[in-house]
């Protein structure tokens, strides 16, 4: 009688959690996909003061990356 009641609590237990995991599911996902989209651009870092920067931001001068042209002309002095 108690292992029956033991394998009831189990198999509530079991329903229970894959019904979570079911309506969890779509709410996980979406969370998943939006850091990732964010990270999409890359970072790169100062060459100067070692900022990170995006890269749309950067300012490229003799081929290496600077978070502001100030800097770019700071790193040739
Ligand atoms: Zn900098």
């Amino acid at each position: 009688m108690f292992i029956r009641f033991i394998l009831l609590l189990v198999v509530v237990v079991v329903v229970l959690w894959l019904l979570k995991r079911l309506f969890a599911d779509d709410p996980e996902t979406e969370q998943v996909e939006s850091p990732e989209a964010k990270k999409s651009e890359d970072m790169r870092q100062c060459k100067f003061c070692g900022t990170h920067v995006p890269e749309s931001l950067v300012v490229i001068s003799n081929d290496q990356p600077y978070c502001s042209q100030d800097h770019a002309d700071r790193d040739k002095t």
